[in-house]
């Protein structure tokens, strides 16, 4: 028989799947003791006729801000349902200063990568255009919507920022230096693991074509720049995106025990 492995689990994981029991719920509202939320159509239909609440069934709710709260369904209404807020089950979180600068690559690739990195916990999404980039236009409210969604589900307090488009000259340029640029190169760079140091990070990955020579030049002089490598393999941009911010997360955010 297989010697049982010890489990030597340092951070205590709230598991995210299967769901909890309470509903989450992202609400613009900024929330607060005793405060009442009128819900949006969408919102409404999903919990009355989706998921068949009734009034005085419970939920959890959270604004961006203030943590997280437990609440009611105080009324229900064809198409409108209110609710009252009752306590603070969690404060905001502190999430890692980690930022995602990436070429935005096909819709779905794109909307893909939204919701991982926002499960992964970044703090920021920053979609950047370069020379090879293909995709005709990035909505953001669509990538809005979608990184919502993923942080109901995945517990988050906090929502990522989510950035309009920048060619990459622009965001080089007015970028505050004092952030660490990690340059997903797959010409070559520090081994990520060892590269990531906690504090202030951006880190940038580019299009399915890669960075043009120049481009890869430019990132490379830019102040407080660190190409870093992810292994032999050339991944795909999403897998890109993601297996770096994991490794941050690991080595240099709150995944540390
Ligand atoms: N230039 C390549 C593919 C680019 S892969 C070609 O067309 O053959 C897309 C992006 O993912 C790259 O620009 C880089 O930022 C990142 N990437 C992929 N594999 C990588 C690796 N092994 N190390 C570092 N970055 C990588």
């Amino acid at each position: 028989m297989a010697p049982r492995r010890r489990r030597r689990i340092a951070i205590p994981a709230v598991p995210a799947w299967p769901p909890r029991s309470l509903p989450r719920l992202y609400v613009r509202q900024p929330l607060g003791e005793g405060a009442r939320v009128e819900l949006d159509a969408a919102q409404a239909n999903y919990l009355g006729n989706v998921l068949r609440m009734k009034e005085g069934a419970g939920l959890l709710l959270f604004d961006g801000r203030s943590g997280e709260w437990q609440a009611r369904v105080a009324e229900v209404g064809k198409k409108r349902m209110a609710l009252s807020v009752e306590r603070r089950t969690c404060e905001a979180e502190a999430i890692p200063d980690v930022w995602l600068a990436f070429a935005p690559v096909k819709r779905s690739q794109t909307d893909w990568l939204v919701e991982k990195a926002t499960e992964l916990g970044v703090a920021r999404l920053m979609p950047v255009t370069t020379q090879r980039t293909v995709v005709e236009r990035v909505k953001l409210e669509r990538l809005q919507a979608i990184a919502i969604e993923a942080a109901e589900q995945c517990g988050r307090t906090v929502l990522p920022g989510i950035d309009e488009p920048v060619p990459l000259a622009r965001l080089l340029e007015q970028r505050d230096p004092s952030r660490t640029l990690y340059f997903a190169d797959e010409a070559g760079g520090e081994p990520v693991a060892g590269a990531f140091k906690p504090g202030a990070a951006m880190i940038l990955t580019g299009p399915e074509g890669g960075f043009t020579d120049d481009e890869r030049a430019a990132i490379r002089a830019a102040s407080n720049a660190m190409p870093v490598s992810l292994g032999p393999r050339i991944l795909r941009a999403e897998t890109a995106a993601l297996a770096a911010l994991a490794t941050y997360m690991a080595v240099a955010g709150d995944w540390r025990g």
